[in-house]
């Protein structure tokens, strides 16, 4: 029976933070310095990994996303990913990614059976990538993204932005051009109050239809029809290829059919991005629990997953974890 919550809503789709690490320090994500890491030790080993992956699949789940952190600095990443590719019920296995990594491991990636990539690029220009990502590394990204969407099998690939304070219109249009020239689904996802630094106001949040009314002054947009449980608002160019997205978790949550469960690196359960309750699945497994055992503890904690986020509600607490540990 597939996994199903109190509100009705059924699991299709986990996210598996494989590390808490990153080479970048982006501002809406991690403090300039000063992480605590998950020791060693606690970070679940790819067998562990692959054993809780293969029972979300017998129980519903077929879409997997791996995340981090920056995945690509796990060592030996295309085992996992060559694991996981061959997990019956897994249909859709893709990777959110910083790209940095990605031209040195693209190709292997494809060949263990990666389906999709998405490559975070916040700013097409060199100065502003910079001053958001803390990283001088645009034109390495920029081949990364080259690099995978020179294996036509990936497809579609797609870019995620975070349009930070600052973000005006030249910006915009650099992203429209580069959805347009290359066919590519740019999408602008809502800064989220998950920032390592705790700095998030909700004044900072450039919500997607400000974005969206930047882009329209230039190119005329046409919506797609909404995918069930997608999380983006898709709209094509009127006159040419190439689409446009707004992921808008904070002027427009999309929780009420949200079909989604994350796995943290070292292996909690957590059934919503802004959960304050995690469920430790890493003991059990280690103490040697059987399958059985584990559906019961992921079936309750599944159960039990949050009606909504309540970011605009008064008294709103962040998680503890923020998001390189979460896995976003
Ligand atoms: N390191 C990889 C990357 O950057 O693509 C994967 C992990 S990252 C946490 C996943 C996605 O979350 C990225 O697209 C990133 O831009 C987004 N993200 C991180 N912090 C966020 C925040 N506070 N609000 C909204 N999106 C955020
Ligand atoms: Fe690293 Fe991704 Fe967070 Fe940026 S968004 S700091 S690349 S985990």
């Amino acid at each position: 029976m597939a996994l199903e919550d109190a509100h009705g809503r059924l699991i299709g789709d986990l996210r598996v933070s494989v590390t808490d690490r990153c080479n970048f320090r982006c501002r809406y994500c991690m403090p300039a310095e000063g992480m605590d890491w998950i020791p060693r030790d606690e970070i679940l080993s790819f067998e562990e990994i692959e054993r809780l992956v293969r029972l979300f699949s017998r129980l519903g789940v077929s879409s997997v996303r791996l995340t981090g952190g920056e995945p690509l600095v796990r060592r030996e990443f295309p085992a996992l990913v060559e694991r996981l590719a061959a997990i019956e019920g897994i249909d859709d296995l893709s990777l959110t990614t910083n790209g940095y990594l990605l031209a040195d491991q693209a190709a292997d990636l494809v060949a263990a059976g990666i389906d999709r990539v998405n490559v975070s690029i916040d700013s097409l220009a060199r100065a502003r990538f910079f001053e958001i990502t803390r990283r001088d590394a645009l034109d390495r990204v920029m081949a990364g993204l080259d690099a995978i969407a020179a294996f036509p099998e990936v497809s579609p690939v797609k870019v995620n932005a975070v349009p930070m304070p600052g973000l005006g219109r030249e910006d915009v249009l650099r992203f429209c051009d580069l959805a347009r020239d290359r066919g590519f689904q740019v999408r602008f996802i809502e800064f989220m109050p998950l920032d390592g630094d705790r700095a998030w106001q909700r004044e900072d949040v450039l919500t997607g239809a400000a974005v969206r009314a930047l882009v329209e002054e230039v190119h005329p947009l046409v919506e797609r029809p909404r995918e069930p449980h997608a999380t983006a608002r898709v709209y094509a160019f009127a006159d040419g290829r190439g689409e446009i997205g707004f992921i808008n978790p904070v002027s427009e949550p999309f929780c009420a059919d949200c079909d989604r469960i994350r796995l943290t690196a070292d292996g909690k359960l957590r059934t919503c991005l802004f959960s304050l309750h995690e469920t430790d699945l890493r003991e059990p497994l280690r103490a040697g629990a059987d399958d059985a055992e584990l559906e019961r503890i992921v079936r309750e904690a599944v159960w039990r997953k949050e009606l909504k986020h309540r970011i605009d509600e008064p008294g709103f607490r962040p998680p503890a974890r923020t998001m390189s540990a979460i896995g976003g």
